[in-house]
């Protein structure tokens, strides 16, 4: 190998192992509060790590069976404020990071719009691998991924919930509900072991297709602003 080539070499280790080692040798999604982003309180991360490996174990899935890569999270797993969509499109399967689509960009600018960003809030999915043809899970994938999602409600701990469409709706609230009726109400839940303010909203894939449901949005996005601020959530 040449001097230059061998240059050349080092520098794309260096930057490799940089960005993730593991990306060389591996498809597998980097959650990005493994990369050390941010130092987690106690023993939540070795709870989540495990929680994701559990996960990874679920036998006879469907969707795993399809999908590339597990979507596990995105966010600060600190915040006081999680949100719980449906389950991951094809952007989000191939990155393995939640609403990183264009329902994700639109979802990062409805935060924006009360000042929340990735860096103050934890997200994550009713199910953790993407649906065939972006499908609506099905009742018996939904009940399979249940109990994780609640684990994982109970290691973030949250004082606020958000449910983005009637999936994690009913998901966390029930069957009998509609999205439309219940929206825009705050319900104090147990879930699990954790006590949380929940809201439910519009889903902004749901926004794109109906534009004009977006001032209701933005009356929950108030709501969900004066309640941090009620419940004195420091806000980085
Ligand atoms: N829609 C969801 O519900 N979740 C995602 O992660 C992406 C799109």
């Amino acid at each position: 190998m040449t001097k230059k080539n061998n240059t050349k070499l080092t520098k794309l280790i260096k930057y490799y192992s940089l960005i993730n080692y593991n990306l060389f040798f591996s498809k597998e999604s980097v959650n990005r509060y493994k990369a050390n982003k941010f130092i987690i309180s106690g023993d939540k991360d070795l709870l989540l790590q495990r929680l994701s490996s559990s996960i990874k174990n679920i036998k006879n899935c469907e969707l795993k069976k399809n999908a590339t890569n597990q979507v596990f999270s995105d966010g600060n797993p600190n915040s006081s404020i999680m949100i719980v969509g449906e389950g991951p499109g094809s952007n989000e399967d191939e990155e393995g990071i939640p609403f990183v689509g264009r329902a994700g960009t639109l979802l990062d600018k409805m935060l924006e719009s009360i000042n929340l960003g990735r860096n103050n809030i934890y997200i994550t999915n009713v199910v953790n691998y993407r649906p065939p043809e972006n499908r609506r899970p099905t009742e018996e994938e939904i009940t399979k991924y249940l109990p994780y999602l609640i684990k994982h409600i109970e290691i973030i701990n949250p004082k606020i919930l958000i449910l983005l469409g009637s999936t994690a709706l009913n998901t966390i609230i029930g069957n009998e509900n509609v999205i439309s009726d219940v929206r825009g109400k705050w319900y104090e839940k147990n879930i699990g072991k954790c006590k949380t303010s929940v809201i439910a909203t519009f889903h902004p894939a749901f926004l794109m297709r109906q534009p004009s449901q977006k001032k209701m949005a933005w009356a929950d996005l108030k709501m969900i602003r004066k309640k941090i601020s009620e419940l004195k959530i420091k806000i980085d």
